[in-house]
């Protein structure tokens, strides 16, 4: 019987499943809606069943798993913390009940290292050796790929581009510090910096294109960038500027050979976003020349996180991935 191998990515609103031969011939892809609110067990209850269907469809045999999932994770045992994401997963087993319901190996990620990993091997990452990855979306994520492997650090903590602080007089983050890189560029941030000014008496377009300022949204904004609303347009360049020295940062401190950049408002802004970057990156970032400083778009839009969980699944099948539980 083929021996295939299962990438789990699970976000906050939808799990994507995908199969593979080891020799990389897609055999199925799935998508399902992640449903939060009928817990952790019984998502997981619906993934193994989509697995089990694609096992059965095909006459295959599974021999791993990957899976990529929101942090705070505990990867070395297999425990998914509690992420704002998924309620309710507090010290979650999800290693262990996969591992225990298809009797394989398990590797579990965080969702933007391993959404990292699937640029590196399958996407705009391929041929380099060291890279950070970006998802600028919903919130801020990163990872990084050194030496062709997800550097993790201490507590798998690296790569928390997101919770670099550029702004330290600013708001208080999620995470607990205050002026994180999210605060002002992620798509929650961007909406309530516009709704700010808006609530200000700020005149924008912004004010006709949502039914009242609660639901303008960062996807309104960009809308709005594209009309040349003057506020908007404010609202953008700051974004793009403190998106700039957070990746700048980054640049200074490992001296990536690309920046891929990734996530729901970097695929719907591409040269709106790119643009600024190319052109401020060189100014904040010192030591190294600036043809050398290499920024990217993400190539596989949503199944970056998928394809990089069946690398993973791939690595703890043949041994090489350290950090997993069976
Ligand atoms: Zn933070």
């Amino acid at each position: 019987m083929n021996e295939v191998i299962a990438g789990i990515d699970i976000g906050g609103t939808k799990v994507a499943v995908a199969l593979e031969t080891l020799g990389g011939e897609r055999i199925a892809s799935r998508r399902l809606p992640t449903e939060v609110e009928i817990g952790a067990p019984a998502i997981v209850e619906n993934i193994s069943r989509a697995i089990e269907e694609i096992l059965g469809e095909n006459q295959v045999e599974l021999v791993s798993i990957g899976i990529g999932c929101p942090s705070p994770l505990d990867i070395e045992k297999g425990l998914v913390m509690s992420p704002s994401n998924l309620q309710d997963w507090d010290n979650f087993p999800i290693v262990q009940l996969f591992a225990e319901r298809f009797n394989v190996p398990v590797a579990l990620d965080n969702d933007a290292n391993t959404a990292a990993l699937g640029e590196y091997v399958y996407g705009a990452g391929r041929g380099y050796q060291n890279i950070i990855y970006i998802t600028v979306s919903t919130g801020i994520g990163g990872g990084i790929i050194i030496n062709g492997e997800i550097f993790h650090g201490v507590s798998a903590g690296a790569g928390e581009l997101g919770h670099t602080i550029v702004q330290p007089d600013g708001i208080r983050c999620n995470c607990g510090s205050v002026g994180c890189l999210e605060t002002i560029c992620a798509g929650i941030h961007i909406a309530r910096r516009a709704r700010e000014r808006l609530a200000n008496g700020e005149s924008s377009l912004l004010h006709e294109m949502a039914a009242n300022i609660g639901e303008v949204t960062a996807k309104t904004v960009v809308e709005a960038v594209r009309r040349k609303d003057k506020l908007a347009v404010e609202i953008w360049e700051e974004t793009c500027r403190f998106l700039a020295i957070g990746i700048a940062n980054s640049i200074s401190l490992l001296a990536p050979e690309a920046v891929i950049i990734g996530g729901g408002i970097a695929a719907a802004t591409g040269d709106m976003l790119f643009m600024p970057l190319r052109q401020l990156l060189p100014q904040f970032v010192s030591m190294i020349p600036a043809e050398k400083i290499n920024v990217l778009p993400a190539e596989l839009g949503s199944e970056s996180g998928v394809c990089g969980a069946l690398v993973l699944a791939k690595k703890v099948y043949s041994n090489a991935y350290q950090i997993y539980a069976v």
